[in-house]
């Protein structure tokens, strides 16, 4: 199969995994995971009709995406990979939505180059469910804090929480854990769930999953 074509199987498996959900949920929004595909590939997804892009580092999207852009003006582009703040000026030159706000100083960088680039873009605040050393995102307990750093002090809109559950575990419960820290800093979006299990995120009431090797196949290391 192609990726285009491999793009409309997770479609037709996200409306029927959400059609049998227990909860009345609405079909998440399907983010395609494009990293170390190269321009070639991902033009055939986008002829598809695909708009919705992830990507997990600035330097390689800045050399594939400015062009797909401009052909293609109505793309949205999310960055879902960690951020280093002397890397803040570019992503968001380049990024509708930053799903990897995890810390204080990449909440300030954000902030001075949105005002400076007079660029609004959608934020979310990565939550390390697992709390896993190695990995990033804000640890469960300190999220409260950190939301409410960016809104209060930074007047930042968080617009959604995003979580990767660790490999080789049941990853419900940090969809649940994820929608709980939502639901009570009165958040909507939710960014959760991979090729191994956006079904169930949808299930748990994610509005984003993020879907790379379904559609484009195993990456090389
Ligand atoms: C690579 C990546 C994905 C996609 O993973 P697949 O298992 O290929 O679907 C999703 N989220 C993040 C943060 C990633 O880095």
């Amino acid at each position: 199969m192609t990726p285009a074509e491999r793009l409309g199987k997770v479609k037709k498996q996200l409306v029927e995994a959400t059609a049998a959900s227990a909860l009345s949920v609405t079909s998440p929004t399907l983010i395609a995971v494009s990293k170390t595909y190269d321009a070639d590939t991902i033009e055939p997804v986008i002829e598809a009709g695909q708009r919705v892009f992830g990507e997990n580092r600035v330097q390689e999207s800045q050399g594939k995406w400015p062009a797909l852009q401009e052909k293609y003006p109505d793309l949205e582009l999310h960055l879902i990979g960690p951020l280093q703040s002397n890397k803040a000026a570019d992503a968001v030159a380049l990024f509708d939505v930053i799903q990897t706000v995890d810390r204080e100083k990449i909440a300030r960088a954000l902030k001075k180059e949105m005002d400076r680039q007079k660029r609004s873009i959608q934020l979310f605040v990565q939550v390390n469910t697992g709390s896993e050393p190695q990995k990033g995102g804000v640890l469960p307990a300190d999220a409260d804090q950190l939301i409410a750093y960016c809104r209060d002090d930074q007047k930042l809109e968080i617009a959604g929480l995003m979580c990767i559950p660790p490999a080789g575990e049941d990853p419900v419960p940090h969809f649940t854990m994820l929608a709980d820290i939502a639901r009570r800093n009165d958040i909507c979006s939710l960014s959760m769930g991979m090729s191994a299990d956006f079904e169930r995120a949808a299930q748990a009431g994610a509005t984003h999953i993020r879907v790379g090797s379904a559609i484009f196949g195993p990456r090389l290391p």
